[in-house]
């Protein structure tokens, strides 16, 4: 595996590459990687592409510095995982390489409803930052495929949109959730849990799943009575539990409003913000 710190440098190697026919698979990251981000490079490896990694903890992403402080750094290990996986290239840069001195922060992508609830509602500014960045690293890296989890389903909902609407010649490989075996969607922030909170953290992803068979019978505004009643303890908050339209992640009022509704949720445990979602069909 090639580790990259400039743009320059990466530009220009991947152009050798493009020249000599290969197709580019790109996985953006912020590193602490675990298998989660490991099955998105694999997914490009299975394409027969070249599989290009970026690990940045991207700051203007983040409107609480705290978090940004304690966002888990473990360059080592992820490199072992990358090497494992069988990464060609992974992309380590400083600030100054993704964001230049005469860099634009000023552009603004109007994303309609897209980051007006959950995450962009809860975050200001998060998914401002999430565009810059994905926009900044797919002009350095021009992949023919982007990959990125589901785990995060606004942030690839917007993505998926900036692609669209600035008509980038790219493709959005969407990978499915990587879980624990006890359904534990896998995060970079599940190492900060206690021993304690860990245990409990299952609770979220079995929540989900009763919700999707009580979508079956149940009103909306029973099956979140219940997933609040599922989560009712005080080691738990709820920051939102929507039921949404995946395409305009605007809420349904009936579960036949659309055909594959998505529940999409945010409990903090432990002072740690865990997200997972699930699709009802
Ligand atoms: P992050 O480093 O958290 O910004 O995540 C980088 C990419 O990995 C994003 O596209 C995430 O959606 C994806 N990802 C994170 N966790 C998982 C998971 N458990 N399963 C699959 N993909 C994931």
């Amino acid at each position: 595996m090639l580790l990259i710190k400039t743009s320059k440098e990466l530009e220009q190697i991947l152009d050798r590459h493009r020249q000599n026919g290969a197709s580019i698979g790109f996985a953006p990251t912020m590193g602490a990687l675990h298998l989660g981000h490991v099955s998105l490079v694999r997914q490009a490896k299975e394409h027969g592409q070249l599989a290009v990694c970026s690990i940045f903890v991207n700051p203007t992403q983040f409107d609480d510095k705290n978090d940004l402080a304690k966002y888990p750094r473990t360059i080592g290990q992820d490199i072992d995982l990358l090497v494992a996986a069988g990464c060609d290239v992974l992309f380590l840069p400083e600030p100054d390489e993704v964001y230049p001195a005469d860099f634009d922060f000023g552009f603004e992508l109007d994303l309609g409803t897209l980051d007006k609830t959950m995450e962009g509602a809860q975050r200001k500014g998060h998914f401002k930052g999430v565009v810059q960045v994905v926009k900044r690293l797919l002009k350095i890296v021009r992949p023919n495929s982007l990959y990125m989890g589901q785990k995060d389903f606004q942030q690839f909902t917007i993505i998926g949109h900036m692609i669209k609407v600035l008509q980038m010649p790219i493709e959005l490989v969407v990978c499915p959730i990587l879980r624990e075996p006890d359904g534990l969607a896998m995060s970079s922030r599940n190492v900060r849990l206690s021993p304690e909170a860990r245990q409990l953290a299952p609770m979220i992803y079995r929540a989900l799943l009763q919700a999707k068979e009580d979508a079956r019978t149940l009103t909306i505004p029973e099956i979140k009575s219940r997933f609040q009643e599922a989560l009712n303890r005080p080691e738990f908050s709820i920051d939102y539990f929507h039921i949404c339209n995946p395409d305009t992640l605007v809420e349904l009022q009936d579960i036949h409003d659309h055909p594959k509704p998505v529940a999409i949720v945010t409990v903090k445990l432990d002072g740690v913000r865990l997200l997972d979602n699930l699709f009802f069909n």
